[in-house]
């Protein structure tokens, strides 16, 4: 079984005097707490954040990278900037990402090999809509979003990879899905990645991620193919964050 890793994503949220305080709580808490932690931060604020954990057990990440390695491309990022902060982690194809930025599975796919060829540990989200979980049509829209990565980056990818399960219906809306709802649909990704290679499926971390919080974060870490926690809302409060690190 992997060790858990919970990441935060701060999304559009932080100010330097915001960070210093919500870094501070964080660190302080994390000494001693038996998991990986990570926050995924916006750009500007890469360098003060990289200093701050600098010597702590705690990582660092961005929310998104260009699929390109330099050029013309005003306003984006590039996975060896995102290095030269000493990024362990950027999160790609979050559900917001897809949906406000219209990027696609193939970007999204481009995106996770940009990571990876730069030495940083994509965060792959994957989830389907309230509308498309309705419709019954879950685990198709999952594998549709984690085939179009296979065929381009391969099954030894997911090897230095690490999957979020995101229900778009449960992303900051307070609703969450059930242990039993998530624990079926990790399953299922960890099942279609042993199609391929079952010893990279069985060590892959597959996060939840969708309203945890304290209160709803032991019973969904304590299922078996939930391996951590990307934790939006609650990663903005030093010591619910800290409280889904220690269920974890
Ligand atoms: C997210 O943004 O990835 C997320 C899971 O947000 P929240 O925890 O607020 O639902």
């Amino acid at each position: 079984m992997p060790r858990k890793l919970v990441a935060g994503n701060w999304k559009m949220h932080g100010s330097l005097t915001d960070n210093a305080a919500l870094l501070a709580g964080v660190v302080s808490g994390a000494q001693g707490v038996n998991c990986d932690i990570a926050v995924c931060v916006p750009f500007p604020y890469l360098s003060q954040v990289q200093q701050v954990l600098s010597g702590t057990p705690v990582r660092l990440g961005a929310q998104n990278l260009s699929e390109h390695a330099k050029g013309a491309y005003t306003g984006e990022v590039s996975a060896a900037m995102l290095k030269d902060f000493a990024c362990a982690y950027v999160i790609v194809g979050h559900s917001e990402r897809r949906s406000l930025y219209a990027e696609s599975d193939a970007q999204v796919a481009a995106k996770f090999v940009a990571a990876q060829a730069a030495g940083i540990t994509p965060i792959l989200c994957l989830g389907e809509s309230l509308q498309e979980r309705e419709s019954g049509v879950t685990e198709a829209v999952v594998a549709r979003q984690l085939d179009a990565v296979l065929a381009v980056a391969g099954i030894a990818a997911f090897a230095n990879a690490v999957i979020a399960y995101e229900p778009v219906w449960a992303i900051g809306t307070g609703l969450t899905a059930t242990p039993e709802q998530a624990q079926a649909v990790h399953a299922f990704i960890r099942g279609r990645l042993a199609q391929h290679d079952s010893a990279i499926a069985a060590n892959v971390v597959i996060q939840y991620g969708g309203s945890m919080k304290p209160g709803n974060a032991a019973e969904l870490l304590s299922q078996p193919d939930i391996d951590g926690g990307l934790i939006g809302g609650a990663a903005l409060v030093a010591e619910d964050f800290l409280a889904i690190c220690r269920a974890a």
